[in-house]
C-alpha cells in the first residue's frame, strides 16, 4: 500500500507537470497551433516581416526614419490607449505605407483574465485603433504572446487573423548591439520578426536601442537580398 500510494503521489505530480507544461506550449510557444490558428511563417517567400509591437511611443518616429531610409514595410500592432495618447504617431506609422494591426486596449496578461475580461479588452483596442485610424484592423497579437481560453471567439467573431512570430528580436532585455548581431545573421526567408516600437511595462525605458540595432538589421537583409515587407504582403493575405 504504501508503494501504491507514493506511486499515486508520484502519477499526480507527474500529471501536473505534463499539464503544465503543455499549457505552457499551448499559450507561449510562437509556433503553437493548440489555442486556435496563428500566422507564424511564411516558409517558401523571399522576403521577411518586421513587426513592432507596444507602440506608438516617443521612439516611434526613430524606428519609422530607419524604415524610410532603407524603403522598408513593417507591420505595428499598437496598444490601442498609446494610439490615443499619440494618435499623430501612429497615424505617421500608416501614413508611410506600414501595416496597422491590434494588440489590445490596455495589454493585460490573458492568463489572468476571464474571458469577458479579454473579449472587452480586444474590442476596446479595435475601437481605439478605429478612432485614430478610421479603420480597424485585421492582424491581431495576444500581449506576450498569450493565447489564452476565450480569445479566439472573439478573435473569430472580429474577423481577426492572429499572427505570432518566428524570431524574437529579445529587444526589451538586450542591448542594441546584440539585438543587431541576432538578428542579422538568423533571420531567414520568410520569417516574421518581433520587436518593439513602445514598452507597456516600463513607460520611461524608451526604445532607442531598437531603433539602433534595426539601421543595422536592414542593412544585413539588403546585404543578403531580403527584402522587409508587411505582414499581410508576406502571407499574401487581402485584408
Ligand atoms: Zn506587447
Amino acid at each position: 500500500m504504501p508503494l501504491g500510494n507514493i506511486s499515486i503521489a508520484w502519477g499526480a505530480a507527474g500529471a501536473a507537470a505534463a499539464l503544465s507544461a503543455s499549457m505552457y506550449y499551448a499559450a507561449g510557444v510562437p509556433s503553437s497551433q493548440v489555442f486556435g490558428p496563428s500566422l507564424v511563417k511564411q516558409s517558401n517567400a523571399r522576403a521577411v516581416a518586421l513587426t513592432f509591437d507596444d507602440g506608438p511611443s516617443e521612439s516611434t518616429p526613430a524606428v519609422l526614419d530607419a524604415l524610410a531610409e532603407a524603403q522598408a514595410r513593417a507591420t505595428f500592432f499598437q496598444v490601442g490607449s498609446n494610439a490615443r495618447r499619440l494618435p499623430e504617431i501612429a497615424r505617421r506609422v500608416a501614413l508611410e505605407g506600414h501595416e496597422i494591426a491590434g494588440h489590445t486596449e490596455t495589454h493585460p496578461r490573458f492568463y489572468l483574465c476571464t474571458p469577458a475580461m479579454i473579449a472587452r479588452d480586444i474590442e476596446r483596442g479595435q475601437r481605439s485603433l478605429e478612432s485614430v485610424h478610421g479603420v480597424a484592423p485585421r492582424l491581431f497579437r495576444p500581449p506576450y504572446g498569450a493565447r489564452w481560453f476565450g480569445m479566439y471567439p472573439i478573435v473569430e467573431r472580429l474577423g481577426l487573423r492572429v499572427v505570432m512570430w518566428s524570431l524574437s528580436s529579445r529587444d526589451w532585455e538586450r542591448p542594441a548591439e546584440w539585438i543587431a548581431q541576432h538578428v542579422g545573421t538568423h533571420t531567414r526567408p520568410g520569417d516574421v520578426v518581433l520587436m518593439h516600437d513602445g514598452d507597456t511595462t516600463h513607460p520611461g525605458d524608451r526604445r532607442q536601442g531598437t531603433a539602433r540595432a534595426l539601421r543595422a538589421i536592414l542593412a544585413a537583409y539588403r546585404a543578403q537580398g531580403l527584402r522587409a515587407v508587411t505582414v499581410s504582403d508576406l502571407f499574401g493575405l487581402t485584408t
